[in-house]
């Protein structure tokens, strides 16, 4: 019988493509908790800055201030540290798709040792459209998976991300993170990904 049991946390996977809103949304969670009295401890990725202390900023002009990780920080004892000082009620990453293997099963005993809820917002894929690893393994071990929804400029939903150089052209190739460059990315339909692809590559082979 489950009656009676206190409710079980969870681990939360809230994806999209770019520009859906998604540090908005962490940030909204995270008032939520505060509201009533509760903390949260926030996350966000280690991308071009030497900080161990950084900001979640909302395209709306929202910010809370976060904790940087990067592919060896442990995560978990951090996590740990923070709650034997003062109890955490809720986890949120942002930019989680750079989280590591490793660290999405530190996340996972967080919730299942610990009993705290971790939500873990970020991109399912990069501009080739291939996973990035913190999103393969949300993807293979989130209790839930929420997509948070943007439109493409044709109005069907942006699944995909397009990646354009400093002079406006669309990249076809390249590492997966580039830090400090100028480019920019645009979500779109998984058609029109696939139309802009196919034009650069038929002009890479006429040239
Ligand atoms: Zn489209």
């Amino acid at each position: 019988m489950c009656k009676g049991r206190e409710p079980v946390a969870q681990l939360y996977f809230y994806y999209s493509a770019m520009n859906a809103g998604k540090s908005t949304a962490l940030l909204q969670s995270s008032y939520n908790y505060n509201e009533r009295g509760m903390r949260t401890l926030i996350f966000t990725a280690e991308i071009d800055n030497r900080y161990e202390q950084s900001k979640v900023t909302s395209r709306i002009g929202l910010s809370a201030d976060a904790r940087v990780f990067g592919p060896e920080t442990d995560v978990s004892s951090v996590i740990i540290r923070e709650h034997q000082q003062t109890p955490v009620h809720c986890v949120l990453i942002d930019e989680c798709q750079f989280l590591t293997k490793a660290q999405v099963e530190q996340l996972c005993c967080i919730v299942d040792d610990i009993d705290i809820p971790v939500l873990c917002y970020g991109l399912r894929t990069d501009f080739k459209g291939e996973l990035f690893s913190g999103s393969h393994y949300l993807l293979a071990w989130a209790d839930k998976l929420v997509e948070l929804k943007t439109i493409c400029y044709c109005g069907r939903k942006a699944s995909r991300v397009l990646r354009y150089d400093g002079q406006g052209r669309v990249m076809s190739d390249g590492a997966q993170i580039d830090i400090g460059g100028n480019e920019k990315y645009v979500s779109v339909c998984r058609k029109h990904y696939n139309e802009a692809i196919r034009e650069v590559k038929a002009a890479e082979y006429r040239s």
